[in-house]
């Protein structure tokens, strides 16, 4: 357990504070989720709860009261000695303030009593309602019972408001130690990779491409993915979320790998596709350097101040470019991107924030317009084309490939920064590494 850079996460709790600086702040912690009997799924603390504690056990709940004398209290599970023996220790009611820099902790048991006392006089508490069911039942019994109170004057009525949009913001603008840590995680799933492309070779399972690229992401220092790897080969490639990476590799077809390797608790978010046998046919070859230029196109249109959308539309505008060329559509670029013709070949958006989470918090728009790019924004960049089922007019040589190249970029004071820029993804460096085992 990491109980380290307490400082870093203090400073999280303050800088919340100051921005909402009434009443109270309550944040839960994830909660064990069972997959049968006595046995949970793998536990993995939410990332909010995470970003202001760095604490990663179940079942706690954060209480920040900016003007009180105790501002951070938290409840956690008790240390058990028997616990001990069968899971691991806790950290504990006595051990947390100190170790997670926090004011005062109490069991858990008691937040049914303690919460309404710590609340007693506030007016206004900041919790998302619908993140957690014992806290929605909490919190709607409090606000209940101030209303009966608050007929007999005296007492204020409680007002519920979301505190996610403020701590969301946070989150988007990372930290120079949060853009390491996607670095490092970026680093990690780089090997994972190129292990990967190495033992390459029809015949292989999607699970043993799979099992040797994540035996890499575990030897360097990763405990978990950031989500399940897509490991998509032939048409199986056309399709976004395919995690079922069960079919045999087939010579002449395409392999297509998005993962990315989770690093204290920052994960990366990449995607490469290359030929199973280890040389694109030119058809392959075709579609994949449309991609390619249509990232670059991306990429190069990052720098603080622009729009989020103007990225999606710098790569949009080749990938469209790209399937006149390839004779899949037919008119101006302007009038397709109008139309949506390319929808069929191209249905994602071409970012997303990355973070804690993989797809991670933050707003795309301020107010009704695209938001503008700031130093410290970590997102994807991932244009690609499908040529699946759903393309019914796909050119008959294209059908069933599915190309898609994801890179992960940091918006600098100059203009951003490719942070997985190290990851091969040119034809020949490609063709080289793929089989060479
Ligand atoms: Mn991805
Ligand atoms: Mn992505």
């Amino acid at each position: 357990m990491a109980y380290n850079k307490k400082q870093q996460f203090k400073s999280r709790r303050t800088s919340l504070m100051s921005q909402i600086s009434d009443g109270a702040i309550i944040i839960g912690a994830s909660h064990n989720s069972p997959r049968n009997n006595d046995v949970d799924y793998e536990f993995r603390q939410n990332s909010t709860f995470w970003y202001l504690t760095g604490f990663d056990e179940p079942d706690a709940v954060l209480v920040l009261r900016p003007h009180h004398k105790d501002q951070c209290v938290i409840f956690v599970n008790p240390y058990d000695p028997q616990f001990e023996i069968w899971v691991g220790a806790r950290l504990g009611v006595d051990a947390a303030p100190e170790n997670l820099e926090i004011d005062a902790a109490y069991p858990i048991s008691e937040l049914d009593d303690q919460l309404p006392r710590l609340l007693e006089d506030i007016e206004t508490v900041h919790y998302s309602i619908g993140s957690d069911s014992k806290l929605d039942d909490l919190m709607m019994n409090l606000v209940q019972k101030r209303r009966g109170l608050s007929q007999r004057g005296g007492v204020h009525l409680l007002r519920i408001e979301d505190p996610k949009p403020a701590i969301d913001r946070m989150r988007l603008v990372k930290s120079e130690a949060e853009v390491e840590l996607v670095q490092a995680a970026i680093d990690v799933t780089r090997v994972g990779f190129e292990n990967a492309m190495r033992v390459t070779k029809p015949g292989t399972f999607e699970y043993q491409v799979q099992a040797e690229m994540e035996s890499h992401f575990r030897k360097l220092g990763s405990v978990r993915n950031g989500y399940p790897s897509i490991v998509a080969s032939g048409t199986n490639s056309c399709i976004l979320h395919y995690i079922n990476n069960r079919e045999q590799l087939k010579d002449g077809s395409l392999l297509l790998i998005d993962a990315g390797a989770e690093y204290d608790y920052y994960t990366a978010d990449i995607t490469r596709t290359w030929p199973v046998n280890g040389n694109f046919t030119p058809a392959q070859k075709e579609v994949y350097e449309i991609v390619l230029a249509s990232q670059s196109a991306g990429i190069n249109a990052i720098s603080p101040g622009i729009e989020f959308n103007e990225v999606h539309i710098a790569s949009l505008r080749v990938l469209v470019q790209g399937l006149i060329d390839l004779g899949a559509l037919e008119g101006s670029i302007d009038g397709l991107i109008e139309s949506r013709a390319y929808l069929p070949y191209y249905m994602h958006g071409t970012s997303h924030w990355l973070g804690l989470d993989v797809h991670d918090a933050g707003p795309y728009r301020d107010e009704d317009r695209s938001i503008s790019l700031e130093q410290g924004m970590v997102f994807t960049v991932e244009p690609g084309l499908y040529f699946g089922n759903q393309a019914t007019e796909s050119p008959e040589h294209l059908k069933g490939i599915g190309i898609r190249i994801e890179d992960n970029v940091v918006v600098t004071t100059e203009g951003h920064s490719v942070l997985s820029g190290t990851i091969l993804s040119s034809v020949s460096d490609i063709e080289e590494l793929v089989g060479s085992v």
